[in-house]
């Protein structure tokens, strides 16, 4: 498994190449300004006690409070901690939003948890983060295999410590919870924004584009959704255990009935099995990697068919990968751009806190997606200007921004 901190740091060296940055800058952007590492003891329901481990990876703060989410997965690392912090940082300065850079996870298959030892869980890890975060500081927010249910319980955890309400510490949280309206799937409609603002300078006819989705959690089943709507042809989307495929395109609706009423996509009538790593090499113009990093690599890159890769999820590309997908002429949209929409909403959540305001979903997604038009634009012209890929389009802006909020 390839270290996506690795990769973020090949990520950052080919964008301060490309903008001549200040070495002062640079080394300071190596790495993340704390880690914290926790253990996390829990009494499982058994009596028997069970302790994890946790981290919370504050990358930057220049451009303000660390932002990002915690995930709970039993691949979390360090390494891929930090990698996450660090994408959040280029993320929140790409969408322009008050916000630095975070992210924080727990090793844990929280499917194996009871609702009591998962709530145990996520109180404990507070307990042992709580001085470090606040509206002010750092502020956590859901990532894969974390609810607005467990943010709720981290606000609780928190305030009660704290000893007075700040429920800006925490974003994604239910409505009821102080959560925004819209944030839940403000992720893929931030995809849509962008895939739309491509379309028009592609010139892609939606009834003629075919998709393929890996992932159908938060992210990737409403992107399918949401792009469906659109009139796109969503021919192939998998969940963890793998996907189906269909060459003239899927009923999505009776797609996420089948799945609700059997568990899996396995066996949906009039579609061809096929596996995860099979789905990213199949026939479609779009492929939108929704679920882990490092799934396009140098052993898969140049069998991609699609001309377009938008990235959902964090990191699906490695550094070598995107040399050869740059080869290939395939445009990828880079995920610090197409799954901005997220934190971006999370941020509009903050604020309402922070002014106890509540906006209704008409003016959250009023607001988010000239952003999003604004920060594709701005991404596309840098692309233009220095003859280079979006991602590093989009890393040369945002460390633009953020070299400049930097005092040395
Ligand atoms: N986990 C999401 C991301 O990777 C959202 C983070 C947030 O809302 O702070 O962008």
């Amino acid at each position: 498994m390839q270290n996506p901190f690795e990769n973020a740091l090949v990520q950052l060296e080919k964008a301060a190449k490309i903008m001549d940055l200040d070495e002062n800058i640079y080394e300071i952007l190596k790495q993340p300004d704390r880690v914290l590492m926790v253990s996390v003891p829990v009494k499982m329901d058994s009596g028997e006690v069970k302790v994890f481990s946790g981290f919370r990876s504050q990358y930057n703060n220049a451009m303000g409070p660390y932002k990002g989410g915690i995930r709970y997965h039993e691949n979390v690392s360090l390494d891929e901690v930090r990698a996450l912090s660090f994408w959040m940082m280029i993320k929140c300065a790409t969408v322009n939003i008050p916000m630095g850079g975070g992210k924080g996870g727990i090793i844990v298959d929280s499917k194996k948890l009871s609702i009591g030892e998962l709530e145990r869980l996520s109180r404990g890890y507070i307990q042992k983060i709580w001085r470090e975060i606040g509206s002010d500081k750092d502020v956590p927010a859901p990532d894969m295999y974390t609810t607005p249910q467990i943010m709720g319980w981290m606000r609780d955890e928190y305030e009660k410590l704290l000893g007075h309400a700040d429920p800006g510490v925490i974003t994604g949280k239910a409505i009821a919870d102080g959560g925004s309206e819209g944030r839940e799937t403000a992720t893929a409609q931030g995809g849509v924004y962008v895939v739309r603002e491509l379309a028009k300078k592609l010139n892609l006819q939606p009834g003629e584009t075919k998709v393929a989705i890996q992932g159908m959690g938060n992210v990737g089943g409403f992107m399918a959704k949401l792009l469906s709507a659109d009139g796109y042809k969503i021919v192939a989307i998998s969940d963890s255990k793998g996907g189906i495929y269909k060459e003239d395109g899927l009923d999505m609706g009776a797609v996420f009935e089948f799945k609700k009423q059997t568990g899996s996509l396995s066996g949906f009538v009039g579609a061809q099995n096929v596996s995860n790593e099979e789905l990213l090499e199949l026939n479609a113009e779009i492929l939108v990697p929704s679920a882990m990093e490092n799934q396009i690599t140098v052993l898969n890159a140049k069998n991609i068919k699609a001309k377009i890769v938008v990235e959902m999820a964090n990191g699906p590309t490695t550094p070598e990968a995107d040399e050869i997908l740059a080869e290939h002429n395939v445009i990828v949209v880079p995920d610090v751009l197409a799954n901005a929409g997220g934190v971006t909403v999370s941020c509009f959540e903050w604020e309402q806190n922070n002014k106890n305001e509540r906006w209704t979903e008409g003016q959250v997604f009023a607001k988010l997606e000239p952003m999003m038009v604004q920060a594709f634009g701005e991404v596309w012209e840098t692309k233009e200007r220095y003859n280079i890929t979006m991602r590093a389009a989009a890393f040369v802006k945002a460390i633009e921004r953020v070299a400049s909020k930097i005092k040395i």
